[in-house]
């Protein structure tokens, strides 16, 4: 959960994994055991904590240590943001979800990969971020079709955008 500033509130799990993966069974625990319901997915995910789970309190400017992915439910958007650490051990973002999916998403998580529905490859989905050009704006996440080009990008409010080239 993230807070103020750059800090957030997180658990740790074992099978933290690519979003390929963990997206589409965070998607189904949202939309089947809470209906939906974001908030109340985190609060019982921070009433946790009084069952003996550790929450951590962390900083997204702080330095990784050996965490492979550090998945944000922003509760107001019902959307998860990733995060994967660089090179030298800081968090930076890696993709943008959001829980509700729709007929017509152009990405198509399917549990154990991702489909383009534009030209209906499989796993040829490159995730990147893109700097905006407003200056203290946060990058967007990109999502884009190595075959047919196609992309989708979501900007740090979880509005996305679509473009065919
Ligand atoms: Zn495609």
């Amino acid at each position: 959960m993230p807070g103020p500033n750059d800090t957030y509130r997180a658990f740790y799990l074992h099978w933290g994994d690519h979003p390929v993966r963990l997206i589409p069974r965070m998607r189904s625990t949202w939309r089947e055991q809470f209906v939906g319901d974001t908030a109340a997915w985190t609060a019982d995910l921070l009433h946790r904590q009084a069952d003996g789970d550790p929450l951590w309190h962390g900083d997204l400017a702080e330095p990784v240590g050996d965490t492979e992915w550090l998945y944000l439910i922003h509760q107001h958007h019902a959307a998860v943001e990733v995060h994967t650490p660089t090179t030298d051990d800081r968090w930076q973002l890696y993709s943008r979800h959001l829980l509700a999916t729709h007929p017509d998403d152009l990405f198509v998580f399917t549990g154990d990969a991702v489909r383009c529905s534009g030209c209906g490859t499989v796993d040829e989905v490159e995730f990147a971020t893109r700097a905006t050009t407003e200056a203290d704006a946060k990058p967007d996440a990109v999502m884009r079709c190595e075959n047919c080009g196609r992309t989708e990008t979501t900007t740090s409010n979880f509005a996305t955008h679509r473009a065919s080239t």
